[in-house]
């Protein structure tokens, strides 16, 4: 079990203890630092209680083929990372990789999907997988519960899904378990930057005091936005609400996730993909979740059936080019920002791949793509 050095100090503190963070915390404790977890707490909007639980690579990254790469590199890896996480916890996380497909309600829709992954895979640099362009009759083979409405769809099998809180929870026993030191309730309100190091000033719940580490990451979703320039760091991050509505349980009719629909691995099924500009409302909106459940019936009628048992509305992090944002500050070495918007995808490469490289003392080159300095372009006089 790690400790903290002497006075409180830790190698790593981690802002936030969401999707990403804990899954930094994780991969840092496992490779031997020790590390303090600092969350604001349930007061908080959290995407990591509230989204759809995929674990996506088709369609990803067009305009930006290492973010296609970096998708493809965690769904490879995410089938290790659930069964390390099962052997370390015994909990199952219920990730499976049956293919996943993007149903479409028109030839239109259908041939504008087909030029998007065209392009996709015409990008330089994009490391090419498998996917397939299907017609009504090919997709009814693999979902043949499918409306008469349906056209056809795209697939790829490296698509999957899990249990996104069992993951989270799964994170968190075993964060505990390599002693990472997690504290609920500590809001961070300010980080300077002294002696070589860190220091997070915290508020909440009268936890008040400073922790002091060697290293900081900033994974705090949408706050990360005024945490980053402390360090000299930038994430200009939205949020973007989404609304999900679950049904009761049903006898298994759907053994390949979609993008707007999927069958959980307890039975319940999860209609998403709704996309509104709001601000930091949370408010669930009937119209909103009507049209979801509408569209949902269009593509797998029986769902029409069945009962509603839960809705709600979250926050996506959004960057303004909805990639992630992964970088070291140039002024404050050692402090670090991570932030995406697919959380769950990117659990793998945050926990094996990003931590071990923050833990060894920087990134590379290979991360300069992921910088925030994509935004700042000089504009025109
Ligand atoms: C509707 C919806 C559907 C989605 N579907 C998918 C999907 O299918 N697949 C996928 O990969 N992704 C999906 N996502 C995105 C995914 O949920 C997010 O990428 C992920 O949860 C982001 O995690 P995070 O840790 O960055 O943010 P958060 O969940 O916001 O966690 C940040 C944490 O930081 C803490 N915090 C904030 N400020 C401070 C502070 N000052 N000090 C200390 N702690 C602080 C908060 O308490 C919070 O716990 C979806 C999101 C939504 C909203």
């Amino acid at each position: 079990m790690t400790q903290p050095r002497r006075g409180g100090e830790y190698d790593v503190a981690v802002i936030g203890g969401g999707l990403v963070g804990s899954a930094l915390a994780w991969g840092l404790a496992r490779s031997g630092q020790t590390v303090a977890m600092l969350d604001e707490g349930d007061i908080a909007v959290r995407p990591s209680r509230g989204n759809f639980a995929l674990v996506w690579v088709q369609g990803k990254g067009l305009g930006m083929s290492d973010y296609a790469g970096w998708t493809k590199k965690s769904s490879d890896d995410w089938g290790g990372f659930a069964d390390l996480l099962y052997q370390q916890t015994g909990l199952d996380v219920a990730y499976r990789r049956p293919g996943g497909f993007m149903p479409m309600l028109s030839e239109e829709d259908l041939q504008a999907r087909a030029n998007a992954m065209m392009r996709l895979h015409n990008q330089p640099d994009m490391i090419p997988y498998p996917y397939e362009v299907m017609d009504r009759e090919t997709l009814r083979k693999e979902l043949p519960f499918i409306g008469p409405e349906v056209v056809g769809g795209t697939y790829c099998p490296l698509d999957g899904h899990c249990n996104s809180l069992r993951l989270l929870r799964t994170l968190h026993k075993g964060i505990g378990m390599l002693g990472v030191d997690y504290r609920p309730n500590h809001r961070v309100e300010r980080i300077e930057h002294r002696d070589g190091g860190f220091r997070m000033a915290i508020a909440g719940n009268g936890a008040g005091g400073e922790i002091r580490a060697g290293k900081v990451v900033i994974a705090a979703g949408h706050d990360g936005a005024r945490l980053a320039p402390m360090v000299g760091l930038s994430a200009p991050v939205r949020p973007q609400r989404g609304h999900v509505i679950v049904t009761e349980k049903t006898a298994p009719f759907l053994h390949h996730p979609t993008v707007y629909i999927r069958q959980t691995d307890e039975g319940g099924v999860m209609i998403g993909d709704s996309f509104e500009e709001a601000g930091f409302d949370t408010t669930l909106q009937p119209g909103v979740s009507s049209a979801i459940a509408e569209r949902a019936i269009r593509f797998f009628p029986l769902l029409g059936k069945l009962n509603v048992v839960r809705s709600w509305a979250a926050l996506r992090v959004l960057t303004p080019d909805g990639f992630p944002i992964y970088e070291e500050s140039k002024t404050a070495p050692g402090a670090f920002v991570a932030t995406c918007h697919s959380g769950v995808t990117l659990a793998a490469n945050h926990a094996l791949t990003l931590a071990p490289l923050i833990a060894a003392g920087g990134l590379g080159d290979r991360f300069t793509p992921f910088s925030a300095r994509r935004f700042h372009v000089p504009q025109a006089a």
